[in-house]
């Protein structure tokens, strides 16, 4: 919803993720951001910066409290990232990806 993508000349980007739902998904009450976590990964563009906003429960009678929600986009980026390597043997070319069936 957030997200930010900003391209730079040197290939490397940063993109600050949130979570979609903020919503505590046991108690219904807006969450509170507890921090921010920085994450590296690295994809055929380049390297990206990830700036994830990790929120958690601050009702203290809700079975989640303190539980942290991350951004549902992060697992994606770690998909992704994963296919990326499968595919092209961390060669760090884009062209095996079109040869590969
Ligand atoms: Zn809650």
């Amino acid at each position: 919803m957030m997200a930010r993508k900003q391209a730079r000349p040197e290939a490397s980007q940063e993109v600050v993720l949130e979570p979609i739902q903020i919503t505590c998904r046991a108690c219904g009450n807006r969450m509170r951001m507890a921090r921010h976590s920085q994450r590296m990964v690295t994809t055929l563009q380049g390297v990206t910066h990830l700036t994830l906003k990790v929120y958690r429960c601050s009702n203290a009678d809700c079975p989640r409290f303190r539980q942290v929600t991350r951004p549902e986009e992060e697992g994606q980026w770690a998909i992704t990232t994963w296919r990326i390597c499968a595919g092209c043997h961390c060669s760090g070319r884009g062209a095996a990806l079109s040869g590969v069936a």
